[in-house]
């Protein structure tokens, strides 16, 4: 049988990786053709330009977010979370791989687990692209000018200008819930196409909120496509593409000129003398893809950007290690896209991201499911952290990067500068998951210490 025009030991020989990928364990690979970002950046087909103005628009929103969701109102309606250092957490994980007076610098956490609204990073894109349609319309109708206080989008009237309007989504879960909550406050008749994979408290939360909650026995590409092919069919339908969206994307990539500034107000350097290592999950790539897009544009070559995928769903490293991009599941190859982390759940990655950022991610890895699970109660125990399994994917990255000299040296990071480092595990998700369903989280966690 083959596979892509090939054999599978064929694959083997000329992907010697695949091996890895095949057997479900546990891999690294770093990115021979990264490239400066003054050259790669020109290859993604978007600029700061466009960062800032989905900056500008969420600034513009800001006024309507604090009214229409009042847990923002005290960071003034803009959608941020904080950064924490992890000591505790670092310690342990150095201790377990032998590597206790090891001189790497500083683990921290970005926690996007805690963004308000939806409880995910899927609170930056998804949140991003609907405002963008909102104002486009609104504008478009003269119902809003630019200049306007955006709050009076909260009035029945524009609620009901919406009304008329419909917006659908294909999602593993979270990207649902961001969608489908702001949707349905602003007054869309919002439909989420959600995969098999969907949590059964995300759907339960989307239907209270009035969102129409499609589910399919399949995963998250077939989940997608469906959305796709009925929002075609009706010029009123607005269908957010998280495998090719430029407005998900610039809406992740604002993180970044905010990181920047919580950077600077906690006295942690990013230059070159003080490189910043960020480990992002990565589902389909959107997310990921738009926040490591900002952070090149922001900290240029002194960031380096890995993700970190589930050994059972290795969308985005296959995809990149092979050159096949989108045309390419981890189905083709037998891998199974059944993993514990719901969020991270995708076999096909964006042929976009795979291929704009193609020279400006360092590195890609895999985590067992175990691992996980393992590490979500680690976190838990040792920094009182609230996140759920994806969310946890990119904590053995300093790992990784350690376990790998040639990488540091093909990156030329000295020893020096890597005592200097600062290594930020991007959170995804994990504030909204209910108690119960944590607490079973944690049991399984702690089964695997
Ligand atoms: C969606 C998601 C990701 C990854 O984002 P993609 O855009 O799918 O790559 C990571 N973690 C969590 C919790 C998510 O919901």
């Amino acid at each position: 049988m083959l596979i892509h025009g090939k054999t599978l030991d064929a694959w083997y020989a000329s992907h010697p990786l695949l091996r890895e990928l095949v057997a479900l364990r546990e891999t690294a690979w770093f990115n021979p053709a990264i490239a400066p970002a003054a050259t790669a950046l020109g290859d993604v087909g978007l600029d700061a330009a466009d960062v800032q103005a989905a900056s500008a628009r969420l600034r513009r929103f800001a006024p309507y977010l604090a009214r229409a969701f009042p847990e923002t109102a005290a960071a003034g309606g803009i959608i941020e979370s904080g950064i924490v250092p992890l000591p505790r957490l670092q310690q342990h994980l150095l201790d377990e791989a032998g590597l206790a007076g090891s001189d790497a610098g500083a683990l921290w956490l970005k926690q996007d687990n805690a963004l308000p609204i939806s409880g995910s990073i899927k609170a930056r894109g998804g949140i991003h692209e609907v405002l963008k349609h909102a104002e486009d319309l609104a504008l478009e109708a003269g119902l809003l000018r630019l200049d306007d206080d955006y709050a009076s989008l909260t009035s029945d009237a524009a609620r009901q200008f919406f009304g008329q309007y419909r917006i659908a989504v294909g999602s593993t879960g979270n990207l649902g819930l961001s969608i489908g909550i702001i949707s349905a406050r602003l007054g869309f008749q919002a439909t989420v196409h959600m995969s098999a994979d969907a949590r059964q408290w995300k759907k339960d939360r989307l239907r209270a909120c009035g969102v129409t909650v499609v589910e399919y026995p399949s995963d998250y590409s077939a989940a997608v496509e469906q959305g796709r092919r009925q929002a075609a069919g009706d010029p009123r339908c607005y269908f957010i593409d998280d495998e090719n969206s430029p407005q998900l994307f610039l809406g992740y990539a604002v993180a970044a000129e905010r990181l920047a500034r919580q950077f600077a107000a906690a006295g942690v350097r990013v230059d070159a003398e003080h490189p910043l290592f960020v480990y992002l999950p990565c589902g389909v790539g959107g997310g990921p893809g738009g926040v490591a897009f900002g952070l090149k544009l922001t900290f240029g070559d002194a960031v380096h950007c890995l993700f970190a995928e589930p050994t059972h769903s290795p969308c985005m490293l296959l995809g990149v290690y092979t050159g096949l991009h989108d045309a390419v599941s981890v189905q083709d190859f037998g891998i199974d896209n059944r993993t514990a982390a719901d969020g991270l759940a995708v076999g096909r990655p964006s042929g976009f991201v795979g291929r704009a950022m193609q020279r400006l991610i360092d590195g890609y890895y895999t985590v067992s499911d175990e691992q996980l699970q393992r590490l979500l109660y680690l976190a838990h125990e040792l920094e009182h952290l609230r996140l759920e399994p994806s969310a946890l994917a990119g904590m053995p990255g300093l790992l990784r990067v350690l376990a790998n000299p040639p990488y540091l040296e093909h990156i030329g990071v000295s020893a020096g500068q890597l005592a200097n480092a600062t290594h930020l595990v991007w959170a995804t998700g994990g504030s909204m998951v209910p108690e119960s369903e944590f607490a079973s989280y944690l049991d399984k966690g702690r089964a695997l210490q």
